[in-house]
């Protein structure tokens, strides 16, 4: 199994749970549709995750009916028989085989300080191959881990063979001009759970959304740049390469309040 959290004993197969004991081998012959949930005593966004992985077997050509999706109960029960209080389900799901497994994944969740002060980025000149399907994609993620080691940024942003910036390798990026806010069209990405909430809020906000894809050498137009997603929730950057930007931009500070005050409600629902 791949990036599977050390304290994980039990995982979820096609309904069961089963000791992890039992080998796992599907890895090696398809590539699987996958979600990551978060989950705190609750798991947050699920049904939201669970239509992505739908709309990314159809994408696939594959019938959801013949797949076995986990419930939230399960889901929930999988954390309780880890004994896990909190942390990231990941549901791998192969089209080919007929089966889906869920199993406790490696996490990580930013320090305080880097909400606080912005993370640096990179670029990497790479496009995921069909972008609106969740798939793993082992070369661009090689790619990524090597460019993160290397420099030392949080994370990359992918750039298009037209010098536009689509996403993160597994994050979605926003820029803001102006009070206007910027972001590149769900037909180029894959639309994050946590930027759809985003998107939400900064319509509540009353704000202008523009769907554009920011060209890499323009980056320099734009006074804030934040991150969204399912560990990172909504996090400023402080660079992109050698450009700063302003992790204390009002604006971000606004999303990120009203974007952590719907974890909470989310929590208690
Ligand atoms: N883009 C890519 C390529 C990703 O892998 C992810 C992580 N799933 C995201 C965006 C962010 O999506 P979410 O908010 O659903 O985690």
């Amino acid at each position: 199994m791949i990036s599977l959290h050390n304290s994980s004993k039990y995982y979820w197969k096609n309904g069961e749970f089963l000791p992890l004991d039992t080998t796992f081998d599907l890895y090696k012959s398809e590539s699987p549709v996958y979600e990551v949930v978060r989950y705190n005593g609750e798991l947050f966004f699920f049904d939201d995750h669970i239509s992505r992985l739908k709309i990314s077997l159809a994408g696939l050509g594959a019938k959801p009916k013949t797949i076995h999706l986990p419930s939230t109960d399960e889901m929930r029960e999988l954390f309780v028989k880890n004994n896990f209080p909190e942390g990231n389900v990941r549901i791998d799901v192969f089209p080919k085989a007929g089966t889906t497994v869920a199993y406790l994944t490696t996490f990580f969740y930013p320090p305080e300080e880097l909400y606080r002060d912005g993370v640096k980025v990179i670029f990497q000149y790479d496009e995921r191959k069909n972008q609106q399907i969740k798939q793993f994609q082992e070369e661009i993620k090689i790619k990524t881990a090597e460019l993160l080691i290397k420099t030392g940024a949080f994370e990359t942003l992918l750039v298009n063979k037209h010098g536009q910036i689509t996403e993160g390798s597994k994050s979605n990026v926003f820029f803001i001009k102006e009070g206007k806010i910027y972001t590149a069209p769900d037909l180029m990405i894959l639309a994050g759970v946590t930027r759809k909430k985003v998107i939400r809020i900064i319509e509540n906000m009353g704000l202008t959304i523009i769907y554009q894809a920011i060209v890499h050498h323009e980056i320099t137009d734009y006074e804030a740049v934040f991150l969204t997603g399912t560990s990172i929730g909504v996090l400023p950057v402080k660079a992109i390469e050698n450009n700063n930007y302003d992790p204390k931009n009002r604006v971000v500070r606004e999303i990120m309040k009203y974007f952590n005050q719907k974890m909470i409600q989310e929590r208690f629902i």
